[in-house]
């Protein structure tokens, strides 16, 4: 007999954004973890998240809203065309509850390169891809890893995150996956 594998990652919609960038990320998400991966719909943009003297989007806010979208996924990874912020940094592409339930990602700047470009639309996907699966592995309680051809890597500019392959070292993607086949049992 076959049982199926439980659906434990969601992708979300955070305001408005096109129907490929969801369905290129969970493809891409699947495709590296070896899990399924749904893809759950849209929530509004939380109003209190906009901080008028930043005219930025706080991230916590919009994790916190992730939080209550499904109750049947462990990871729900929210996918936003707004500029998010932290209070200590400037600008993030994206932020995660560390071994907590919800990661937000923005495209906001990844369109363009170090001096205002306009980049290639697989750059643009890759970049978004890069993003979110960092964020995921932070969802499953990994933390930044030193390796520079791993994912889990820091990057806070562009040609950092350019730089690193679509892929985990050996020690986080075994990590990864023992934390991914916990949460499965637990749903
Ligand atoms: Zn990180
Ligand atoms: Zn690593």
């Amino acid at each position: 007999m076959i049982t199926k594998r439980p659906v434990i990652i969601g992708i979300v919609s955070v305001g408005k954004l096109g129907t490929l960038i969801p369905k290129v990320v969970s493809a891409s998400i699947q495709g590296v973890l070896d899990v399924p991966v749904d893809i759950i719909g849209k929530i509004e943009i939380p109003e209190e998240s906009f901080l008028l003297d930043r005219r930025q989007y706080d991230a916590g806010i919009i994790l916190k809203a992730l939080e209550s979208v499904s109750s049947n996924h462990a990871c729900i990874v929210g996918i936003t065309s707004v500029d998010i912020c932290i209070p200590v940094f400037t600008y993030v592409f994206g932020e995660a509850q560390l071994g907590g339930k919800t990661a937000i990602v923005s495209t906001a700047r990844l369109h363009r390169g170090e001096i205002g470009e306009a980049v290639p639309e697989n750059v643009f996907y890759e970049r978004i891809v890069k993003v979110v699966l960092h964020e995921t592995g932070h969802v499953f309680s990994l933390y930044h890893c030193d390796d520079e051809n791993c994912l889990m890597k820091f990057s806070s500019r562009l040609d950092m995150l350019d730089r690193l392959p679509i892929l985990f070292c050996d020690r986080c993607l075994f990590l990864l996956r023992r934390f991914v086949r916990l949460a499965e049992k637990s749903i």
